[in-house]
C-alpha cells in the first residue's frame, strides 16, 4: 500500500516539476530565438534582393550566415531537450526519497495504530474468554447452588469492571489527543493534587499506606480534570506498586519557569531496561505483572497529557527501592 502511494506521490512531484521546467524551456527558447529569427529574416530578405540583381544592403562582414543562425537554434532546442531530460532523471530520483520521506510519518501512524489495535484486542480477549468460560462451566452443571451463582456473579462483575477500566482507558486516550490549549484554564497545583490525593485515598487506606505532602501554591494552565487524572495515575501506580505499610510522598517545588511534582514511593522499583518502556501503551514490567493488574495504560495517558500541557515527566527508581517521578510543568505564578 504504502509502496504504490509512493510511487503515485513520485509521479505528481515528477509531473509537477516537469510542468515547471517546460513552461520555463518554452518561453526562454521563444524569447531567445525570437531575435535569431528577425536577423534570419532580414538576410534572406536580402540574399533574394542579391540573387535578383536588386541593390542591397552591405551585410557586415564576418556576421553569422543564416545556416549559422539556424544550426545555432537547433542546437539550443537539444540543449533545453537534454536538460530537461536531466531534470526528469533527477527530480525523478528527488521525488522519490521526498515522497518516502513524506509518508515516513503517516507509516508510522499506522503501525502505532496496528499495534494498538492489536494490543487492545489481546487485552479484550482475556476477561471475555474468563467470562465464557466461567459460564459455560456453570451451564454444564446440572444444579448450581445459591453460593455458587452468587460466586459466579461477583466473579462475571470483577471482569466486567477490568473491561469498563479498559475501555475508559481506551476511551482516555482518544480524549487525550484532542486537548488543546484553547480550552486551557488557570488552575492551583494544589487544589488538583488535593483532588487527586482524595481519589487514591481509600487504596491508600486498604494498604496502611501513608501519605504526605509537602505542597507550595503555585498556578499553571491547563485542562483540570486532565491533570488530576495525570496525580490519580501517579499516586495510584505509587501506591499499588509499594508494600503496606510504607509511605508514599508528594513534594512540590517552584524553579524561575517551572513547578516541579515529585512522587516518591518505597516500592518494587523500575528495572532500568524497563524504565523507557513503562510510558509505552500495553508495557508492563514483568515485576509488576505478579503485584497487581494492569492494563500498561495509565503512564502512556499522564505523559502525553502532560506534553499536550508543555511539561515533561522522568522516572529515577532502583529496584526493590522505590521510584519517583518528577512531573514538570511550566509555571504562569
Ligand atoms: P499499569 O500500572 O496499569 O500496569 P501504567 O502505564 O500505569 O500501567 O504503568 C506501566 C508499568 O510501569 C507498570 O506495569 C509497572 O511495571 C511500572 N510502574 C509504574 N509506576 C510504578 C511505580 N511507582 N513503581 C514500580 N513500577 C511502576
Amino acid at each position: 500500500m504504502f509502496g504504490q502511494a509512493r510511487i503515485k506521490l513520485t509521479i505528481w512531484y515528477v509531473g509537477i516539476i516537469l510542468i515547471i521546467s517546460t513552461f520555463f524551456s518554452v518561453a526562454f527558447y521563444n524569447s531567445s530565438t525570437r531575435e535569431i529569427d528577425r536577423i534570419v529574416d532580414r538576410l534572406q530578405f536580402e540574399k533574394i534582393r542579391e540573387e535578383s540583381g536588386m541593390p542591397s544592403f552591405r551585410r557586415p562582414p564576418g556576421g553569422p550566415s543564416i545556416e549559422e543562425l539556424l544550426s545555432y537554434k537547433e542546437r539550443m532546442r537539444l540543449t533545453l531537450l537534454i536538460v530537461n531530460g536531466i531534470i526528469l532523471l533527477f527530480s525523478a530520483g528527488a521525488a522519490y526519497i521526498l515522497s518516502g520521506r513524506t509518508l515516513r510519518p503517516i507509516k508510522v501512524m499506522v503501525d502505532e495504530q496496528n499495534q494498538f489495535i492489536s494490543s487492545a484486542s489481546h487485552e479484550l480477549r482475556t476477561p471475555l474468554a474468563t467470562l465464557r468460560t466461567e459460564m459455560e462451566g456453570h451451564l454444564l452443571e446440572k444444579e448450581i447452588t445459591d453460593q455458587q451463582a452468587r460466586n459466579l456473579i461477583k466473579s462475571n462483575l470483577e471482569e466486567i469492571e477490568r473491561l469498563q477500566g479498559l475501555s475508559n482507558n481506551l476511551l482516555r486516550i482518544t480524549q487525550v489527543q484532542e486537548l488543546t490549549n484553547s480550552t486551557f484554564e488557570d488552575i492551583s497545583v494544589s487544589e488538583v493534587l488535593e483532588a487527586a490525593i482524595a481519589k487514591v485515598l481509600p487504596l491508600a487506606r486498604k494498604k496502611n499506606i501513608l501519605l504526605v505532602t509537602k505542597t507550595k501554591e503555585s498556578i499553571i494552565s491547563g485542562d483540570k480534570l486532565s491533570i488530576v487524572e495525570v496525580f490519580v495515575i501517579l499516586l495510584d501506580n505509587a501506591i499499588k506498586y509499594s508494600p503496606k505499610k510504607s509511605e508514599v510522598s508528594v513534594v512540590v517545588h517552584k524553579n524561575q519557569k517551572q513547578v516541579v511534582i515529585a512522587i516518591k514511593d518505597n516500592g518494587i522499583g523500575i528495572a532500568e531496561k524497563d524504565k523507557v518502556k513503562i510510558f509505552e501503551r500495553f508495557y508492563r514490567a514483568d515485576s509488576s505483572r505478579t503485584v497487581t493488574d494492569g492494563y500498561g495504560l495509565g503512564l502512556s495517558i499522564a505523559r502525553k497529557t502532560i506534553e499536550k500541557h508543555n511539561g515533561s515527566i522522568q522516572v529515577t527508581s532502583t529496584l526493590n527501592k522505590g521510584s519517583l517521578f518528577e512531573v514538570k510543568f511550566p509555571r504562569i505564578a
